[in-house]
């Protein structure tokens, strides 16, 4: 409805889309509204010579009302896109008698608006009574309009309806750049153009409302004058499965593995509930701010201005295009050894292999005339099938391979769902690429396949194999729309978890649940290791071949995994597209981001921790409140909460305490406690902890009086300091918590 307040609204709503005959009136009315029809035909007959004089100044009126767009909220209820109010401003200039009211309404709503008066003006003079000076105005902007009517009724004597207020929405994004390749955003006629957006547009935009009036240009009502409202319908709200905070989470971690790996084209991660299919967060970094979708990043532009004039346009809507594209359904991508899972999976599945089947390695195979070479040139010798995997030896799993046979090959290809979409509810959903599109492979092709090169399949299919065999082997549609409710609360549309097969057995799932979950801890390389946590995962690093451009050999570092690794609940893809920094490979890429994510996830999604002794040294404790106390006390508190204590000042009670209560450090920390105002200045350098093992980082801190909160990868043999969150040298006080992120050395068996 029009909302210029109830004295305006009245006569004020009006948008004339046509000026027409008498005749052209009568016969839209006649077909629209035959309970007038008689008394039209009436006027027609016997008033018609009138009526067709009088006919420039009439006017019929049918105007949309645009309806308001559905909320999309989070799984806990948090809003990510919503719409708000605002207006649509509209001038009936054809209203406008004299000069002097022209100039004031022009002078007014140039002000108001921020538009040019000259332009404002011009449109003033027009003989119309349907000219919009202006879209998607703010509540601040409409109460200045208000008064402007206000004015305009007093000044010029009922002039106010020459300006109109539509009701419009905006609509809003409140996290900006969240989950942006998910949600997808809308353009200026409130449509869907990406993402969720998009492919429930139809749930979302509701009904638009509609107000049909016949008038003359004297506002007086005419003889037949008539009416109809109907109200706009508001849309659907929809509820997704992503989880603003574990999506937060991913996106934060997945954003710097994005800087420290030098990453050029882009990062995915995705967290499924693998007994649901759920998709609990889905990342695309780097996203966009949904707010300003066309904005492209400083370096798209740059790039775009150092072109040549005619390929700029071209150039900026590839770049808007790649910056919307949904990486974790869009693109495909040679899984690498992530999909030794799979290969390990069907062939225990057959019976062709067991725990204690043995496979030997050279360092190379030849498949007739092609030589390929595990990436530990010396050969692993003789291994069985779990020390396969966690070698991620080649030619182990060439020989695999060739015992399932390629047949049986690409039926669990098929069944594990990589032959065709997951039907995840997201637009722009992709295909795989196999070697034969009937799934015919020669046996150098099978050779390859067996390591995961040379076929390529999208992330989202990959998870969801990953999912089946975490979760006693069922393949699940993945889904990111939970719930769908109309404006009342009542529940259109609920998704419920579908099964499509069972692609492995329950007890090989097992099996690979164990093997994956020692190839984190027992493995050469524990990346993918979460100090209290079981989890189960697989490196992979493939060669992005004839994807090479400028000179570089690029990669896809990826990790796939699942925790608890005892009873499965999420699993995770993290995969970067070509990483440019020290190391390209999954284990030294996308594993600490894996752990960095879960290590957080894993705890908000409440699944119990379980720590070992080697373990305990490192896990948190929370300080407590020991200022106010007496000295004695405070000490003994809290040494009684684990901690070691340093008392500076000379005065009787606790005034202040670092960390500060409620800290979380390290059973043991350092807990300072000031007694009076001058200790409290004193500070201690903080040193450089970068480059160490994990005994020699708790040495230096311990010695500076400072305490560390670890991160990453901290129980590997291997485990070497990467960053600090305070830099060295930087002056603290001591006792405060300095964040050391680890990471697990430098053996590769991708
Ligand atoms: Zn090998």
């Amino acid at each position: 409805m029009a909302n210029n307040g109830s004295k305006r609204s009245k006569k004020g709503v009006l948008q004339l889309l046509r000026m027409r005959t008498t005749m052209l009136i009568l016969l839209i009315l006649v077909i629209g509204f035959g309970a007038v029809s008689v008394r039209i035909g009436y006027l027609t007959l016997v008033q018609g010579t009138y009526l067709q004089e009088k006919a420039v100044e009439q006017q019929l009126v049918d105007t949309t009302v645009n309806s308001k767009r559905g909320t999309i909220y989070d799984a806990k209820g948090k809003v990510l896109a919503q719409s708000a109010s605002v207006w649509k401003v509209v001038l009936a200039p054809a209203y406008l008698k004299t000069e002097e009211q022209r100039i004031y309404v022009a002078q007014n709503l140039a002000k108001i608006l921020d538009l040019k008066y000259e332009d404002v003006y011009k449109k003033t003079k027009q003989k119309t009574y349907y000219v919009v000076l202006k879209r998607k105005i703010e509540s601040d902007e409409r109460e200045k309009i208000l008064s402007l009517c206000d004015a305009l009724n007093e000044k010029f004597d009922g002039l106010s309806n020459v300006i109109t207020l539509f009701d419009d929405y905006r609509r809003y994004y409140p996290y900006n750049d969240l989950a942006s390749s998910v949600i997808g955003f809308t353009g200026s006629d409130d449509q869907g153009l990406e993402g969720v957006e998009f492919k429930y547009d139809d749930y979302l935009t509701g009904t638009p409302g509609r107000i049909i009036t016949a008038r003359n240009a004297n506002q007086t009502d005419m003889p037949f004058q008539y009416e109809q409202n109907v109200a706009a319908k508001d849309g659907n709200n929809i509820t997704l499965t992503i989880d603003e905070t574990v999506q937060s989470i991913a996106e934060k971690y997945m954003k710097k593995g994005i800087t420290d790996n030098e990453v050029v084209n882009r990062g995915v991660c995705i967290i499924m509930n693998v007994n649901t299919g759920a998709i609990i967060a889905m990342v695309t970094v780097d996203g966009y701010d949904l707010n300003k979708p066309y904005d492209l990043s400083d370096a798209d532009l740059a790039a775009i201005r150092a072109l040549p004039e005619k390929k700029r346009a071209a150039a900026e809507s590839a770049a808007l295009g790649a910056m919307w594209r949904n990486k974790a359904v869009a693109d495909t991508y040679y899984p690498g050894s992530v999909f030794k899972m799979c290969t390990a999976s069907m062939a225990l599945n057959e019976g062709v292999v067991n725990e204690n089947s043995s496979f030997n390695c050279s360092g190379s195979v030849t498949i007739y005339d092609h030589t390929i070479h595990c990436h530990f040139h010396a050969g692993h010798g003789t291994q069985n099938l779990f020390q396969a995997i966690y070698n991620s030896c080649n030619p182990a799993f060439i020989d695999i391979g060739a015992r399932v046979g390629a047949d049986k090959f690409y039926k669990y290809y098929e069944a594990f769902g990589f032959s065709e979409p997951t039907g995840i509810d997201l637009p722009g959903e992709s295909d795989d690429l196999f070697f034969n599109e009937d799934g015919s492979m020669s046996q150098t092709d099978l050779a390859v396949a067996s390591f995961g090169q040379n076929f390529s399949i999208t992330p989202i299919q990959m998870v969801t194999a990953c999912s089946a065999i975490a979760n006693g082997g069922k393949v699940l549609q993945p889904y990111v729309v939970q719930k769908i409710t109309d404006s009342d609360g009542n529940v259109v549309k609920n998704t419920e978890t579908t099964v499509k097969r069972q692609v492995i057995s329950s007890a090989v799932s097992k099996k690979m649940c164990k093997f994956l979950e020692d190839n984190t801890t027992k493995g050469g390389v524990n990346n993918g290791y979460i100090s209290g946590y079981r989890v189960g995962g697989k490196t992979g690093t493939s060669e992005k071949i004839g994807q090479s451009q400028s000179g570089y050999k690029d990669y896809i570092a990826s990790f796939c995994g699942f925790a608890p690794a005892d009873k499965p609940e999420v699993a995770c893809l993290v995969f970067y597209d070509t990483p440019r920094g020290a190391s390209y490979y999954g284990s030294q890429v996308s594993a600490p981001v894996f752990v960095n994510i879960m290590s957080e996830v894993l705890p908000y999604l409440e699944v119990q921790a379980e720590y070992d002794s080697g373990e305990k040294q490192y896990v948190d404790t929370i300080t407590g409140s020991y200022s106010g106390l007496s000295v004695a006390k405070a000490e003994a508190a809290a040494k009684k909460d684990g901690f070691t204590v340093t008392v500076k000042g000379e005065g009787k009670k606790v005034i202040s305490q670092m960390p500060s209560t409620a800290t979380k450090i390290p059973v043991g920390g350092n807990v300072v406690l000031y007694t009076d105002k001058e200790s409290e200045k004193a500070t201690v350098n903080v040193p450089d902890m970068v480059g160490y093992s994990v005994s020699t980082v708790n040495d230096i801190a311990a010695s500076a009086g400072l305490n560390i909160s670890f991160s990453g990868v901290t129980t590997s043999a291997n485990a070497v300091s990467k960053s600090q969150s305070i830099s060295a040298g930087e002056k603290v006080s001591e006792g405060t918590v300095i964040t050391v992120e680890f990471s697990g050395g430098t053996v590769v068996n991708d």
